[in-house]
């Protein structure tokens, strides 16, 4: 019997056919066209659609991807003469999901997609992951590059609808969406340069208007997945920096790399140097490109680049949480079958305490990390869209443009709290536990046979890509801090009320969950704290008149930061601990079965929460008083 990675997951089920409230999603993505020609007649027959798709694409790479996993990886990429192509096995693999034509899932049904709301596309991603996660890097994006198009047009006011049906008339980039969605075109996000990696206010790309009203793009970026696609989203310096420096001076270009000629023949625009040579993801390309006077279209307004790129990096962000769950249902399920086979001291090794330990423990973290990917990515759509209807009604009915832009700011919150936390919980965990598997299988571990190395060389570029670990979590702070700093009364009502809820809550799972939010919400206090006592000491020159402006207003996020910087992953983790762990108290409060997965969630997550706490509130001086020896002995010396 044929395999089937969705029938084979219980809990991916669980979302399909209970654990989302898909009224509002499939209403949002059907524009709440039900009973038209082409559309469903109602909810329960769009999410019954989404099943046969998931069910589909289940038995897909269960049958045409993962067994081929050992292939992608020895084939790898082929660069030749500035031309990139996937291996053997790749390109067959891409036939088939054109011919299922699987590549357009979001794209809206007039520009020749199947409409389907991105929540399905990420379970997809998580199956195609869980295959060959290379692979599925290749394919991930696309879809979502599409619907960033999509996006954009209608954010700066050039898609065309049907006033009446929704219906997308026109659109800015119709031509390339339908051809991504039809699979005859790839797309990429071009940001990384040599010296602008985590720090893009260091990009040195430059674009030029030139008289003849055309922008022109010269630089070099690197490390780009499907780097060697025709369009590419390119972030390019087209400020005067003395002017607008940083961020500020960046905007964005839709670029066309080459266009294809007769046969295999193409026509360059910007130039492919090179595809790397990485520890893993063989199977995708990773290109570096170079960029001289090529052509490039302005999307939306000069300096806006890093604000729309913001738009793509969500996706992908919570698209990568998805990508984690593939290659940690992957080592997980490689590593129990393993384990209970081998026989060790008189019994198969998942029946020695230590492995059963260990094997809870990923299943557990599965578990809540697909809770949190779910969380985060219905938020994010539901905010997406519905910033598309209140664009789209902004010209014929302002009250209701301005429903919709609140609603959309309320989701929008919700999805950016959690998405630095799914996209770092994610990828350290798939790391952490392809390790795990290696360990599981012991010597074999470390050979080629089973497969384990090649998961952990995958899932150690997973923390780095998309936005380090770090960056996640110096993100995750500083909106965490800002939040106490513009409302310091509502905070404090909501540490009283998680610490009255802690003790006085019926349910005691209820009691944990808020002990667990107390807990968070305590070091987030201490971070506050010692932040304002920081910045209060360097206030001790000044004349006393200027503390209040001084203390609202100039913050120097490098130096008055500083202690929060030092415990910004400490802070994520507990952020995390705590979100997985209210999410799954509402879905436990609806579905009591869910229950046993919170209790075991939560005996994973207290003690792990307590020793950051501790740690945030008890270390930290020592590595800050060396930092600032290190900054004053390069001060002297700079005057010296
Ligand atoms: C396989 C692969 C695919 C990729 N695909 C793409 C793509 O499609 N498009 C694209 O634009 N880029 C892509 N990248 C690039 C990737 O996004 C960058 O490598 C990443 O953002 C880190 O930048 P960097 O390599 O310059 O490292 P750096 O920014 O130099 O960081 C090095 C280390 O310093 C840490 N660090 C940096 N600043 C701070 C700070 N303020 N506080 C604490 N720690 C800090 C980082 O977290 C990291 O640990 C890809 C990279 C790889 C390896």
């Amino acid at each position: 019997m044929a395999g089937n990675f969705f029938k084979d997951n219980a809990d991916l089920q669980f979302y399909m056919d209970k654990g989302i409230d898909w009224a509002p999603l499939v209403d949002a993505v059907e524009r709440g066209r039900f009973g038209a020609e082409d559309g469903f007649k109602d909810t329960a027959e769009a999410v019954g659609f989404y099943r046969d798709v998931a069910e589909m694409f289940g038995e897909f790479v269960a049958n045409e991807v993962a067994p081929h996993r050992e292939a992608l990886d020895r084939e790898g990429v082929r660069f030749d003469a500035g031309n990139v192509e996937l291996g053997p096995t790749g390109e067959q693999i891409f036939k088939k999901v054109k011919q299922l034509d699987l590549h357009g899932l979001v794209v809206p049904r007039e520009l020749g997609g199947m409409n389907a709301p991105m929540m399905l596309h990420l379970f997809n991603s998580e199956m195609f992951a869980r295959g060959d996660v290379s692979l599925m890097t290749h394919h991930g994006f696309h879809g979502g590059m599409a619907a960033a198009m999509l996006f954009y047009s209608v954010a700066e006011g050039s898609t065309e609808f049907d006033p009446e049906t929704l219906q997308i008339k026109a659109t800015r980039w119709q031509a390339q969406i339908q051809e991504i969605a039809a699979g005859k075109a790839w797309a990429s996000m071009d940001l990384t340069e040599p010296n602008a990696g985590s720090d893009l206010a260091q990009v040195r790309t430059k674009a030029l208007l030139g008289d003849d009203g055309v922008w022109r793009i010269s630089g070099q970026k690197i490390f780009i997945t499907s780097g060697h696609a025709r369009w590419h989203f390119v972030i390019a310096r087209t400020e005067d920096e003395a002017e607008k420096p940083g961020l500020e001076g960046l905007s964005m270009f839709l670029v066309e790399a080459f266009r294809p000629k007769r046969g295999k023949q193409k026509e360059y625009f910007a130039t492919f140097e090179r595809v790397e040579e990485k520890l893993g993801h063989h199977a995708s390309p990773t290109v570096a490109i170079s960029y001289d006077n090529t052509p490039g279209e302005l999307i939306g307004e000069r300096g806006q680049g890093f604000k729309l790129m913001l738009l793509l990096m969500n996706n992908a962000r919570i698209a990568l949480a998805f990508e984690s769950l593939g290659v940690l249902e992957s080592a997980h399920r490689m590593a129990a079958e393993y384990a209970a086979e081998r026989p060790s001291m008189g019994k198969t090794i998942d029946r020695h305490e230590m492995i059963a330990d260990y094997l809870d423990e990923m299943r557990t973290d599965i578990q809540g990390l697909r809770a949190l990917g779910v969380y985060a990515s219905i938020h994010e759509e539901l905010a997406q869209r519905y910033d598309i209807a209140a664009n789209v009604l902004a010209a014929n009915d302002e009250v209701e443009s301005q429903r919709y832009r609140r609603l959309s700011g309320r989701h929008k919150a919700k999805a950016r709290r959690v998405t630095p936390l799914a996209k770092a919980f994610g990828s350290e965990r798939a790391v952490f536990h392809a390790q795990r598997c290696i360990q599981i299988h012991g010597g074999v571990g470390y050979t080629k046979e089973y497969g384990a190395e090649k998961l952990l060389r995958d899932a150690m570029v997973l923390p780095i890509y998309e936005g380090t670990t770090q960056i996640q979590a110096l993100m995750a702070m500083k909106d965490s801090l800002m939040g106490i700093m513009k409302d310091p009364a509502a905070f404090l009502s909501r540490l009283a009320q998680w610490r009255w809820r802690s003790v006085s809550a019926r349910d005691p799972l209820e009691r944990r969950v808020a002990k667990l939010k107390s807990l968070s919400l305590s070091a987030q206090q201490h971070l506050m704290q010692r932040t304002a006592t920081d910045k209060l000491k360097g206030l001790a020159g000044k004349p006393i008149t200027a503390w209040p402006k001084a203390f609202t207003q100039s913050w120097d996020p490098k130096r008055d930061f500083a202690f929060a910087m030092l415990h910004a992953e400490r802070l994520l983790w507990l952020l995390t601990d705590e979100a997985i762990a209210g999410i799954l108290l509402e879905q436990a409060q609806q579905f009591p079965e869910r229950r046993e997965l919170l209790e075991r969630w939560l005996e994973r997550a207290e003690p792990r929460a307590r020793m950051h706490h501790d740690q945030i509130h008890t270390t930290g001086d020592r590595i800050l008083a060396k930092l600032a020896e290190a900054e004053a002995d390069t001060a002297d010396r700079a005057t010296a």
